[in-house]
C-alpha cells in the first residue's frame, strides 16, 4: 500500500472571494475533500508582505497590477492540512488560466479573469513552508510540527 502523505499547505481566499461573500462556500469545498483548516484569519496585506509572497513574479508585466489587487481588501489567509494537500488545494482551486478552469473547480464556478481568480493555493513544499512562515509569523516552529494547534 502507498505510503500516506499528510502535509500542511497555505491558501488564500484573495479580495474578490472575500468581498463576494465567497468564504463559506470555498471552505467547505477544501473541507468536504477531508483537508482540515490548522490556522486562518482574515488580514489585509500591506504591500510589502504581497510582494514577498509573490516574489517569483516580480519581472512579469502584471506584477503591480497583483499588488494592487491583492492588497485591495481582506483577504481570508490559511494553513490546511491533509493527505497530498498542495496538490490536493491546487486541484480544487483549478488552473490558473481562466479559459483552462473547468466548471467544478473554485475558479472555473466563480473567476471572472485570469487576474481576478479568487483563490492562492502553494505550487510545491518549499513554496508552502515559506508562505506559512510570511502570513504567519507568530506561530512558532514547533507548534506548525503538531497536528493540532
Ligand atoms: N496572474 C495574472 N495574469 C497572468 C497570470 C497570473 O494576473 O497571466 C495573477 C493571478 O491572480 C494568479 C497570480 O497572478 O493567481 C499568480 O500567478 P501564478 O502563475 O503563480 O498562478 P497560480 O499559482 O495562482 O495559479
Ligand atoms: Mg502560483
Amino acid at each position: 500500500m502507498k505510503k500516506s502523505n499528510v502535509e500542511k499547505t497555505f491558501a488564500m481566499i484573495k479580495p474578490d472571494g472575500v468581498r463576494r461573500g465567497l468564504v463559506g462556500e470555498i471552505i467547505k469545498r477544501y473541507e468536504q475533500k477531508g483537508l482540515r483548516i490548522v490556522a486562518a484569519k482574515l488580514i489585509q496585506a500591506d504591500r510589502e508582505t504581497a510582494e514577498q509572497h509573490y516574489s517569483e513574479l516580480k519581472s512579469r508585466s502584471f506584477f503591480n497590477e497583483l499588488i494592487d489587487y491583492i492588497t485591495s481588501g481582506p483577504m481570508m489567509v490559511m494553513i490546511l492540512e491533509g493527505e497530498n494537500a498542495i496538490k490536493m488545494v491546487r486541484m480544487i482551486n483549478g488552473p490558473t488560466h481562466i479559459e483552462e478552469a473547468l466548471p467544478g473547480t473554485i475558479r472555473g464556478d466563480f473567476a471572472t479573469s485570469t487576474a481576478h481568480n479568487i483563490v492562492h493555493g502553494s505550487d510545491s513544499y518549499e513554496n508552502a513552508q515559506r508562505e506559512i512562515k510570511l502570513w504567519f509569523p507568530e506561530l512558532e516552529e514547533n507548534q506548525l510540527k503538531l497536528s493540532v494547534l
